[in-house]
């Protein structure tokens, strides 16, 4: 594909207007819902052949995420697009302020594998809700659902507005090369940073969409049985292929024993006896990410799970008794179904290993004391997360996802998708009718009052 020329066909079309309208950005973010409608059959069949993903998280954690964000765009966009009237202070005395979301132009999205269809399609709502035009690289390692979505796409926008451009590295690599007007990436923190400086080139501002090691603490005082049901479910959906899946246990020493025998129970109560012949068990990308974390089975004792099978690239449900800081599971995000399990007896042993490590994505606490729950959001350094739960702040449509530190930059999801692909742009309207001599270094006066009000 001539990548220069089609963005420049965007450029232009963009240029020309086509995708100011707000009636015409309502009816292609219709369109684009009809579309993923029609082609939901294929989505699903794609999403099977990547990844093993069963209908229900298929739908659940990807299709109907998609659904959700356009209806929530198509419900408030003209709201978001509005100019916002502010406040103007004395020294503007007559004039008026206002804020316009403009778009920036033509819009980089590059997608990971690990939810192939929702992170590629839910930032492309909030920039065509924002009236950009769109270059769409998803990843290559789901090619099944990079062609789905290829179609989905030539169904709802003509390729002036938005395109996809499939491949891996060089693809990409070609498309940073290219001046575009803003970039959304989801991937690792490694490739965050070659997009970043490819980005510095053209000055071309960046939402990152990073990784990291999640930490996810159980207190003593938490509910136990709930807290192990709701940790299963957020490790291993996807296998644990979540951005934000906790990475990893703290729990307290005291209730360390019974969190895994309810652990235990859990896991069996979502996976099964044998999960690996479960048909609602997420597999593995590629045979090198199996690898991977193959080897972290040996990182520690295996209390649950352990079993794999290489030919289907899938590792049961695993937790790891006995893990220490030093184990090679707990120098990088793990990105899969094998869940280390830490003890701490103070509260301050969890703030400091944090704190000592790159600030992460997400973080969760299971507590009942409130004033735990509020010293932990005060303390830790994290992009969102969730009290006694899991996963759950990612779905919801009214707060940004995004990380801090080395797990990201900026974040999107409903509005703020919206507002992350627009430039804020300020405008001040003066009175033409008068004319306060006060402002000019002429006016004798002026700099006394002016010093009075500014103080
Ligand atoms: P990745 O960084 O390897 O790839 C992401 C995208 O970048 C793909 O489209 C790929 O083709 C492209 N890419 C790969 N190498 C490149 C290079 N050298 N130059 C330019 N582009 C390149 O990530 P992945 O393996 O697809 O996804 C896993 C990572 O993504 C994990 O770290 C995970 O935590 C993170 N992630 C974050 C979020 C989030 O919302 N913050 C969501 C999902 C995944």
């Amino acid at each position: 594909m001539d990548i220069p020329a089609l963005i420049g066909r965007q450029r232009v079309f963009f240029k020309e207007e086509r995708t100011r309208p707000l009636g015409e950005r309502l009816k292609r973010l219709q369109a684009l819902r009809e579309a993923v409608k029609r082609h939901e059959p294929a989505l699903l069949a794609a999403v099977q052949k990547d990844l093993h993903k069963s209908e229900f998280e298929a739908f659940t954690t990807e299709i109907g995420l998609v659904y959700k964000e356009i209806g929530h765009a198509l419900k408030h966009l003209r709201k978001w697009a509005k100019p916002k009237r502010v406040r103007t202070p004395l020294t503007h005395w007559g004039s008026k302020s206002y804020i316009v979301p403009e778009p920036y132009g033509v819009a980089l999205i590059i997608a990971p594998w690990n939810y192939p269809l929702q992170l590629a399609l839910v930032p492309l709502v909030g920039a065509v809700a924002a009236g950009n035009t769109v270059v769409l690289k998803p990843s290559e390692l789901a090619p099944h659902v990079s062609r789905a979505i290829c179609a989905v796409i030539a169904d709802a926008f003509e390729p002036e507005w938005v395109s996809v451009v499939e491949g891996g590295v060089e693809a990409s690599t070609a498309l940073l090369e290219e001046k575009t007007d803003y970039i959304l990436f989801t991937g690792s923190t490694h490739v965050g940073r070659i997009v970043m400086t490819a980005a510095a080139k053209h000055l071309t501002p960046v939402t990152l969409e990073l990784g990291g090691k999640s930490p996810c603490i159980v207190s003593g005082d938490a509910d136990l049985k709930l807290a192990a049901k709701r940790i299963a479910f957020g490790k291993f959906t996807n296998a644990g292929q979540t951005c934000v899946a906790p990475d990893y246990v703290y729990v307290q020493r005291e209730v360390k024993d019974a969190f895994l025998e309810h652990l235990t129970a859990a896991v069996k109560e979502l996976y099964g006896a044998d999960p690996l012949r479960n048909p609602g068990y997420t597999h593995l990308i590629s045979d090198r990410h199996y690898k991977r974390l193959a080897a972290f089975l040996n990182d520690g004792q295996v209390v649950i799970g352990g079993q794999t099978d290489s030919d289907q690239l899938a590792i049961a449900p695993t937790v790891l008794d006995h893990v220490d800081w030093s184990a090679p599971v707990m120098q990088d995000e793990i990105f899969g179904p094998v869940l280390p399990v830490l003890t701490y007896d103070r509260i301050e042993e969890v703030y400091e290993a944090v704190l000592a490590r790159p600030k992460p994505l997400a973080l969760y606490l299971f507590s009942s004391s409130r004033e735990l729950q509020q010293r932990v959001v005060e303390r830790l350094s994290f992009g969102g997360g969730c009290i006694n739960d899991t996963l759950m702040h990612f779905a919801s449509s009214y707060l940004p996802v995004g990380g801090v530190g080395e797990s990201g930059l900026g974040s999107y999801h409903g509005e703020n998708t919206f507002f992350t692909f627009s430039h804020q742009k300020s405008v001040l309207r003066q009175a033409t009718w008068f004319d306060i001599p006060l402002r000019y270094p002429t006016s004798k006066a002026g700099l006394k009052i002016i010093r009075r009000l500014m103080k």
